[in-house]
């Protein structure tokens, strides 16, 4: 398949974008897009930049660094069954990564505890994981210390 054909099908299957961004957690790489107009980087990847409205965007990789900039420890209402399920600690939080983009995700292995200690120190290092949910990969965090 030539570049070109491969641009239009991108542009114009979203599955498309979908399913190279799922095959690059199996391959443990974060893929976002990057606007060719300013530059802003789309995470998770869209086809248009949300920044300045621009219609194109490319592939990127992020590094994965990243910071945890304020969290919450959920209860029966927000809890992650899927993760409840496995026995996991874990708490929600904003992640923001070194290119730019912010996102919600869960940060792994974080107990009540730690959850106190690392409150006072916040943004904090964090790193991905990516795990194995059986069908999928998706992409967590961890704290990077
Ligand atoms: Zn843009």
């Amino acid at each position: 398949m030539s570049t070109e054909r491969m641009k239009a099908e991108e542009i114009w299957n979203p599955e498309h974008i979908v399913e190279t961004f799922w095959k690059g957690l199996a391959e443990g790489k974060i893929y976002a897009r990057k606007c060719k107009e300013c530059g802003a980087i789309e995470f998770p990847p869209h086809i248009a930049c949300n920044t300045c409205g621009y219609h194109e965007t490319e592939w990127t990789e992020l590094s994965g660094k990243a910071i945890l900039k304020s969290f919450v420890r959920t209860g029966v209402l927000n809890a992650r069954l899927e993760l409840e399920d496995r026995g996991l600690k874990y708490v929600c939080g904003e992640v923001e990564f070194e290119e730019g983009p912010a996102i919600n995700a869960v940060i792994l292995g974080v107990t009540k505890k730690k959850a106190k200690e690392i409150r006072e120190k916040l943004p904090v290092a964090v790193k991905p994981v990516f795990y194995d949910m059986g069908r999928y990969t998706t992409l967590f965090f961890e704290l990077d210390e």
